[in-house]
């Protein structure tokens, strides 16, 4: 199972309550949103499930496994941010070979593992290209290859699109969501924009000032004030 328990997960700096006890169950295999303004924790949740950030208080669960205290290696998670961190001086090959590599697998494992990751996220032909040779859509693309072929439990996605113009906005929109139900892979999109969340999800949580203050599908969002 790989759905997610929070469970009145808090982090605070000093003074300051980024999360301020969250309790969440986001099922296994949905695409559940954290909608809210800039500030309100949104971030903070996200990388406290990617073991970025240890919580001050609180438990997280993937399944049954107690993470809350695993580091980011241990948690089977991928993660993709605003700012596609995809290596410059390697090809897109490379760059989605990288995490394989790491994990020892073999060179014939590699080249099968990166052939499927180029035609799941629609790059084939694109092995030898280069960062400054790719759109910005196209290297988030290549970001999400480089975890999808690891074969993650959970998908975590920070804004992956804010740094796209409107029109490549609306297409890696759609084009996200229906890979995302391809895969059936439980994912947590985290965004400010409302639409991007009525849009792609299963859930959403509204979150305001440190907290969840209502979760629903994108229809009970909508139609509750
Ligand atoms: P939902 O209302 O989203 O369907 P559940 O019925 O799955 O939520 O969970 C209800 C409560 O039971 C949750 O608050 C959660 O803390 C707890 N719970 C459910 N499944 C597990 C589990 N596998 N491990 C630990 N706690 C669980
Ligand atoms: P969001 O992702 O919704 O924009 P964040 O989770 O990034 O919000 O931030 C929530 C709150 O926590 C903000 O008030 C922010 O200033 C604060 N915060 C985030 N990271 C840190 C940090 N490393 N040190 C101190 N405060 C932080």
């Amino acid at each position: 199972m790989s759905d997610i328990h929070l469970k009145s997960l808090v982090k605070s700096y000093g003074e300051n309550i980024a999360v301020a006890g969250i309790d969440l169950h986001i099922r296994q295999g949905e695409f559940f949103s954290l909608l809210g303004p800039s500030g309100c924790g949104k971030s903070t949740t996200l990388r406290m499930i990617a073991g970025f950030i240890r919580p001050t208080a609180g438990q997280i669960l993937i399944g049954s496994d107690d993470v809350t205290r695993l580091p980011p290696e241990k948690r089977d998670i991928g993660i993709v941010f605003q700012n596609y961190a995809i290596f410059p001086h390697m090809n897109v090959a490379d760059n989605i070979a990288f995490g394989l590599k790491l994990r020892k697998k073999s060179r014939e494992e590699i080249d099968t593992a990166v052939a499927f990751a180029l035609r799941q996220v629609g790059l084939v032909g694109y092995e030898n290209r280069y960062q400054r040779q790719l759109s910005g859509g196209e290297q988030q693309r290549v970001a999400l290859a480089r975890v999808l072929v690891t074969e993650p439990r959970i998908l975590l996605l920070d804004e992956p699109l804010s740094a796209l113009d409107k029109a490549l906005r609306e297409e890696m929109k759609y084009w996200i969501k229906d890979l995302q139900k391809s895969l059936g892979i439980t994912t947590v999109y985290v965004t400010h924009d409302q639409d991007e969340a009525l849009t792609m999800s299963d859930r959403i949580g509204v979150m305001q000032k440190a907290r969840v203050e209502q979760v629903g599908t994108p229809r009970e969002i909508y139609e509750r004030p």
